[in-house]
């Protein structure tokens, strides 16, 4: 007989796209890359022309790889972290457009090509698959000298920047004000202390506003303070993605094995498992195992353990049974620190009234801020001209423009309603004729474009409907931009006029 257990791992992994399936094959996805990524630099070559195409394409390599969703993910990867900056930030989304027009649905991520990265990719590698499995015995083995009790490391099918550990992302890095000191405070004791006090930590808050950072400062603090300690650190979907393939390779046992072996078992953004339910039986399963004996654990999430969507009840109360510490939005004092640090960390001069005004004005998350400093920073380096509140004005424009005034989504609805010509209602009703259901997924669209609304609420602002229904909205919208210019100018149009 069958136990519900094995049917359910069937059943998900046989949910698995056929690519999915495929991406498993390391080989395959290596494959894949030098063409898609030759077709796409040509389209990028017409797209910018040949002087910002020389200059800002050619030093980059990309790969590709497939997702647990089975998307095609494009890593672009700049040889440092300014250049990586300014791609993303002037080229990001010419580069996701064409990417989407080749692949259908996919994502791009920007990542530095880092060599400091390489000797701590070997941590959380070292929860790699057994050597027997099939993928595993058909690839180089590496030894992992520095960490002589990981004997053997395979590379993982994903080798993007976001499995390792951020150099930047360090305890001396991070400043405290009152809206973090107790999720600060909280992670220091963690990775200070031999035996842990409470069990699991759990960090959550918004998006951008420092969990993974707070996860990466513990792991690189362990393997300062404790050299010996197995740590993993790794993203909810990774836990997945290797757990799947496990299965595909029937080799749960030493999956099992190598993470019930562990010290501190870190889980990032655990939030993805809702919904996932053999992933979250295993990490469940995991868990324990690794409670009861006494191991460190640390998720994050972003939500309180008990919000988290389609997750199981006992997962639930399990994970808030140590420590709950939030991060909430940063303060405007907190905001002027963390301006003041970065820019002394990129070591230019910015005068104060720079900084209180980016202070007052990006309120949104931590993430935002760095990001408006590192465009006014590469944009004075690029043109030699000296930072001052006017020139920032005018680098920030179009983020200023959308900060200042706060968009509501009944505003969204009545312009789009009114856009397309049809009742302000039907952005509420049940009605699916394309006519009315086309403007509103616009409208949901922007909504998420415009305002900090998260996808529940906005899906309770157009008749309850759920936060997958926006999901699906938000893609349809972005397919549809990718293919069609027509679509796209008027999506565009409606933004302008809603930015103001
Ligand atoms: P999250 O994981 O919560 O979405 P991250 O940890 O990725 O957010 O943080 C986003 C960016 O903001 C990172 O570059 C991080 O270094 C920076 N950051 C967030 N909080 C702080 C802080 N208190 N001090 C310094 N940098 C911060
Ligand atoms: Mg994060």
């Amino acid at each position: 007989m069958v136990s519900m257990a094995a049917k359910k791992q069937m059943s998900e992994s046989t949910q698995l796209p056929d690519q999915v399936a495929d991406s498993l094959d390391i080989a395959a996805s290596l494959d894949l890359a030098s063409p898609v990524w030759a077709q796409l630099r040509d389209l990028l070559r017409d797209h910018l022309g040949e002087t910002a195409y020389r200059r800002w394409i050619e030093p980059v390599k990309g790969s590709v790889d497939l997702n647990a969703k089975g998307d095609s993910v494009l890593s672009v990867s700049a040889p440092t972290r300014f250049m990586r900056d300014w791609i993303e930030a002037h080229y990001g989304d010419v580069v996701r457009m064409l990417w989407r027009k080749l692949v259908k649905t996919g994502d791009v991520d920007f990542i530095v090509a880092s060599p400091l990265l390489k000797p701590i990719a070997t941590v959380q590698e070292s929860i790699a698959m057994s050597d027997k499995s099939p993928v595993a015995a058909a690839l180089p083995q590496q030894k992992a000298a520095s960490f002589p009790s990981l004997v053997t490391s395979m590379p993982q099918g994903s080798p993007s920047e976001e499995a390792a550990l951020d150099p930047r992302f360090t305890f001396e890095n991070f400043v405290v004000g009152k809206p973090n000191e107790l999720a600060y405070a909280a992670a220091r004791r963690v990775a200070d202390t031999e035996a842990p006090t409470f069990n699991p930590l759990f960090l959550y808050g918004g998006s951008g506003l420092g969990k993974t950072h707070l996860m990466h400062a513990i792991a690189w603090q362990i393997r300062r303070n404790f050299p010996n300690r197995r740590v993993i650190y790794m993203s909810a979907e990774k836990f997945m993605y290797q757990f799947v393939r496990a299965l595909r390779y029937k080799d749960t046992v030493s999956f099992k094995d190598q993470f019930r072996s562990v010290d501190v078992l870190m889980i990032d953004d655990v939030q993805f498992i809702g919904g996932k339910d053999t992933t979250q039986e295993e990490f469940f399963h995991t868990f324990n195992a690794l409670v009861d004996r006494n191991r460190q654990v640390i998720v994050s999430a972003d939500k309180s353990p008990q919000d988290l969507d389609r997750v199981e009840e006992r997962l639930r109360s399990r994970l808030g049974w140590g420590l709950v510490a939030d991060l909430h939005p940063a303060n405007y004092e907190l905001r002027l620190g963390i301006l003041h640090a970065k820019a002394e960390k990129l070591g230019c001069a910015m005068p104060d009234k720079v900084i209180e005004f980016l202070g007052h004005k990006i309120t949104s998350n931590v993430r935002e801020l760095e990001g408006a400093l590192n465009r006014i920073v590469a944009h004075s380096q690029l043109v030699g001209r000296t930072i001052s509140l006017e020139m920032t004005q005018e680098v920030l424009a179009d983020v200023l423009r959308s900060t200042e005034r706060r968009i509501t989504i009944d505003e969204i609805q009545k312009k789009v309603a009114e856009h397309y010509n049809i009742r302000v209602s039907d952005m509420h009703s049940a009605r699916r004729a394309r006519a009315v259901a086309r403007p509103r997924q616009v409208a949901m669209y922007l909504a998420k474009q415009l305002t900090p609304r998260s996808l529940p609420e906005i899906g309770r602002k157009f008749g309850g409907r759920d936060h997958t229904t926006v999901i699906h909205a938000v893609k349809k919208i972005e397919e549809l931009s990718a293919y069609d210019n027509t679509f796209r100018e008027d999506v565009d149009l409606l933004r302008r006029l809603l930015q103001g």
